[in-house]
């Protein structure tokens, strides 16, 4: 329960429990009228309301106090005002912890069809129906307001990594445009608002983006625009770049990137929330995350395989069934196999943000990161992934040429 519940004018409260000294790397406290989050944490991904095949109690049971859903979906079905009519996202659901809702600006640029962006709004067509919708930044605001979410966020315009500097350019001050309009916009009294960086893969972009979206003033701060195919080290240069301007105060929120190594990466840099599909999605096409790497569990090799998916993994799931049983409910296209796969792999997520914070309170994130990677040093789906030095913030490129794959 949140302790700051009571209070009238209460939005958001956020507290840092303690700074790793030897990186940016911070454990807090993110309070909303719907609870607590420790953090760093991870936001399992409920694009429609539901995380797939997981129940709202089961998700608590899992350890997740935050999830995300998203506007642009919700809005096109079944719309806003019918959630609204139910009593919000909240009450419409059955999910009583705190709901961070995406804005819609990154789902228009990879879902809609017909797409016209303009200092107003994005017009687009629905890639449900074909129908014609015009999205302003005050409509987004109204569709969160009317979902309810504890935390909204600021419709942004999300260009591709491979687009112009001038397309790049164009995007930054249409995004802050659109944020100061998202604040000026009606909200809940206890509803939080996040601004979201852009800059595409331009370094000096993404810090004037920071720095305009602090001027305009939020209560915390998302990075987006990436894992759109750019390369790790780019990825995480943005991310340095942005963080550079951003308040140690607030909230940092790392959009859409969510391989374990990447959250890794993300915390070392300071981020504190992210998101992601992929523990959801990966566990229903049979990829599951384990300490040492990913397995893929329709392989042949695990036919006989007494053990559990992961040794060290304390879900229900590695406590009673064996890798055998998970690949015949795979190969049988059995309902229970993707749950049992997904439910994994989100305790997986669960344990390594529950690791992490551990380890920033006890001093220790980086001899934790070198455990982490040592673990998977025989792997090459994780180690082609980015070769990170040592003792240093950066990472680059690896030679994915030689090892074992896992
Ligand atoms: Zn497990």
């Amino acid at each position: 329960m949140c302790p700051f519940a009571g209070y009238p004018f209460f939005v958001m409260d956020f507290s840092v429990v303690r700074h790793d000294l030897d990186c940016a790397a911070r454990s807090a406290v993110l309070s909303t009228v719907h609870g607590t989050v420790d953090t760093p944490a991870f936001m399992p991904v409920g694009t429609l309301g539901t995380v797939k095949g997981i129940a709202p109690d089961e998700l608590r049971g899992l350890g997740f106090e935050l999830m995300l859903s998203n506007a642009y979906h919700l809005y096109l079905r079944p719309g806003h005002h019918a959630i609204r009519e139910q009593g919000g996202l909240h009450q419409f659901t059955g999910w009583n912890g705190s709901i961070l809702t995406d804005s819609g600006g990154f789902q228009l640029i990879s879902l809609a069809a017909l797409r016209t962006i303009t200092d107003e709004g994005i017009v687009f067509q629905s890639h449900l129906d074909g129908s014609t919708h015009h999205l302003t930044p005050e409509l987004c605001m109204e569709i969160q307001m009317a979902l309810g979410a504890d935390i909204m966020m600021a419709l942004d315009e999300c260009p591709t990594p491979s687009c112009s500097k001038e397309q790049a350019r164009a995007a930054v001050a249409r995004t802050t445009q659109w944020a100061k309009r998202c604040v000026l916009a009606s909200r809940g009294r206890h509803q939080a608002l996040f601004g979201i960086v852009q800059g595409a893969l331009d370094v000096d972009l993404r810090r004037q983006s920071a720095r305009e979206l602090v001027e305009v003033g939020f209560d915390g701060y998302a990075i987006g625009g990436l894992s759109l195919g750019e390369s790790k080290p780019a990825l995480f240069a943005m991310v340095e770049a942005s963080v550079d301007e951003l308040p140690c105060s607030h909230p940092r929120y790392l959009m859409g990137v969510g391989l374990p190594e990447d959250l890794v990466e993300g915390v070392m840099r300071g981020m504190d929330l992210f998101d992601c599909v992929m523990p959801s999605r990966h566990g229903r096409t049979g990829c599951l995350f384990t300490n040492r790497g990913r397995i893929v569990i329709k392989q042949a090799q695990y036919a006989k395989d007494e053990s559990p998916i992961d040794e060290q993994c304390g879900c229900d799931v590695c406590r009673k069934y064996s890798r055998a049983y998970l690949r015949h409910l795979f190969v049988s296209n059995e309902m229970l196999g993707v749950r049992f796969n997904t439910i994994h792999n989100l305790w997986y997520y669960r344990t390594l943000m529950a690791e992490m914070r551990s380890a920033i309170q006890g001093g220790e994130f980086l001899a934790f990161r070198r455990r982490f990677y040592q673990q998977r040093r025989d792997c090459v789906r994780s180690r082609a992934y980015v070769r990170l030095m040592e003792d240093g913030h950066r990472c680059r490129p690896v030679d994915v040429s030689q090892g074992k794959d896992c």
